[in-house]
């Protein structure tokens, strides 16, 4: 079958969908980039955040113990006997405990008034030699010396002249090194202005402190290095984030590429195309899915060619009772008058065919309300005892079957359960199976009707000794229109939902189907027909 596309479909596929917020946002490969990439970049400022962390602590901690380890030469150098410095640190604790704590930075005298006092026995003691040691160590190891009395008293320092020098007593470092421990400080330095890292070790002798060695270091030189350090993280982060923004729109094409193809697949099968099938890729999620597109696209074909079926038939079946009739108008409106007798033959003629015209179209009525209504129907709110619905539906039978010479046989126990079912419903199936069972049986036969409970449901047995049903025709006699010799079932007159066109059986399944039950025939060669309609059972 050929169709003609519909470019109005073919064009606008995103024309019914709502408008995005951001271009991007109409793509599924980018969304899954930018997902992806949002999730990396995240990841990775995480990480380059602790890796800037842990250089920078460990780049201080470096620092701190190379300070320590210097303070702790310097202090071992300081204390040293032999090169007296012990002496001047000594001399400067006598004459402070003689005369008291001199003057502070903040009140020192300048060096005018210092001039002038230079006689005064007010004026402590030089410190001569721990000025060259603080200078000297201080060009050795490229740091900043500052030697404090155990007051925190700055005695010399190797950049400023102390009495621009404030009291360290009270920084951490130099409290924890008079109570001999380690301990770093980092704080910014009033003088330069600079952020620095401070340690200090303390002077003794003889296990008394007599001073402390502060040392200190600007922080520039440990942030350089820091700095470095996380500029080539932070490179290698930026490369990895392309890299895997790269990679996430290769990954991404790949992934989106089935469903474009699917959806260009329903875009045309939209367009008439109906032999359109999605391509199945992938082994995943994507694969079932398009699978289970080409399955609903068959079903929905199967559907339509059997509704195109449908429609032809029931034309066909319309149209021979329609001509018969039309014929015979046509004869009676030329010659009626002249022929009674033909007259009144037509006119018997057209009524019949009238009837199976009402018959035919009640029966699609039927068809297609059922089909409507399958799987809505509420059961009913009253139950309906089995035994004597089977028993009035025998009875009705009875006068048929001696008509047409056949025995029917009725195996209906007394205690079948009672079934919350229309009982018309019940008759109306259970009329049709009996009809055509006396249709198909020739005059002598017997005819079965019987009932029991099996597994839980309720079965209900039709069974005749009729020529059967071949095994080619087993699979197909459900179907609407289907006749195995329909010749000889369109001559038949009917009674139930029958009309000899083929139809009884598919409604008597849709009703089943409909109660919640399910059908079936089996006809072993030689044994005749046998109809079984299983029924579930209350509350089953
Ligand atoms: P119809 O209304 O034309 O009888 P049905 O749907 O009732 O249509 O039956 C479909 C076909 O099944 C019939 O054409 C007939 O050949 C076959 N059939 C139905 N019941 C029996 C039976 N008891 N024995 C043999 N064939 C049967």
């Amino acid at each position: 079958m050929t169709h003609k596309p519909r470019p109005d479909l073919l064009e606008s596929p995103y024309a019914g969908l709502p408008t995005p917020r951001w271009p991007w946002q109409r793509s599924l490969q980018y969304r899954i980039v930018f997902t992806y990439s949002t999730v990396v970049f995240l990841i990775l400022l995480l990480l380059i955040t602790l890796i800037g962390i842990i250089i920078y602590d460990t780049q201080i901690e470096q620092a701190d113990r190379q300070l320590e380890i210097e303070a702790f030469l310097a202090r071992n150098a300081l204390q040293d006997p032999l090169n007296g410095y012990i002496t001047e640190l000594k001399e400067h604790e006598q004459w402070r405990d003689q005369h008291g704590e001199p003057h502070t930075s903040s009140s020192a005298p300048d060096a005018d008034d210092q001039k002038s006092n230079s006689a005064n026995e007010l004026q402590p003691p030089r410190t001569l030699r721990l000025q060259q040691a603080a200078t000297l160590y201080a060009a050795t190891i490229g740091t900043r010396v500052t030697i404090l009395d155990p007051s925190g008293r700055p005695l010399a320092d190797s950049r400023y002249p102390v009495t621009q020098l404030v009291n360290q007593g009270q920084q951490p470092e130099v409290q924890m090194a008079l109570r001999k421990l380690d301990r770093r400080d980092i704080r910014v330095d009033p003088l330069s202005g600079m952020l620095m890292l401070y340690v200090a070790a303390p002077i003794q002798q003889d296990d008394a402190i007599v001073g402390v060695v502060q040392l200190s270091r600007p922080m520039t030189y440990i942030l350089a290095k820091v700095q470095k350090l996380l500029t080539t993280v932070i490179v290698l982060g930026v490369l990895a984030l392309v890299l895997v923004t790269v990679l996430g729109v290769l990954l991404g094409r790949r992934l989106v590429s089935p469903l474009i193809a699917m959806k260009e697949a329903a875009l045309a099968i939209a367009s008439g195309d109906l032999e359109r099938q999605a391509p199945i890729e992938t082994a995943d999620e994507l694969g079932a899915l398009a699978y289970a597109f080409n399955r609903m696209v068959q079903v929905l074909r199967r559907s339509m060619e059997q509704q195109r079926e449908f429609i032809a038939n029931a034309s066909h079946e319309l149209r021979t009772p329609l001509t018969n009739i039309k014929l015979r108008s046509e004869t009676l409106l030329d010659v009626g008058e002249r022929d009674p007798a033909l007259t009144r033959r037509y006119l018997a003629e057209i009524d019949s065919e009238a009837d199976r015209l009402r018959r035919l179209s009640n029966t699609l009525l039927d068809l297609a309300l059922l089909d409507e209504k399958i799987g809505s129907k509420q059961p009913p709110t009253e139950r309906v005892d089995l035994a004597v619905l089977l028993r009035r539906v025998a009875d009705i039978m009875e006068l048929r079957m001696q008509q047409a010479n056949l025995t029917l046989l009725r195996s209906v126990p007394n205690d079948l359960p009672l079934l919350r079912v229309a009982a018309e419903d019940i008759e109306t199936i259970l009329i049709n199976l009996l009809s055509n069972a006396v249709n198909y049986t020739p005059a002598g036969g017997t005819v079965q009707l019987a009932a029991q409970v099996v597994n839980g449901r309720c079965q209900l047995r039709v069974q005749d000794t009729g020529p059967g049903i071949l095994p080619e025709d087993l699979s197909h006699i459900f179907e609407r229109f289907y006749r195995v010799d329909k010749a000889h079932s369109r001559r038949s007159a009917k009674a139930g939902n029958g009309t000899g066109a083929g139809l009884g059986l598919s409604i008597v399944q849709a009703q089943v189907e409909q109660m919640g039950g399910r059908i079936w025939v089996e006809s072993p060669p030689g044994q005749g027909a046998c109809f079984t309609v299983e029924l579930p059972l209350d509350g089953a």
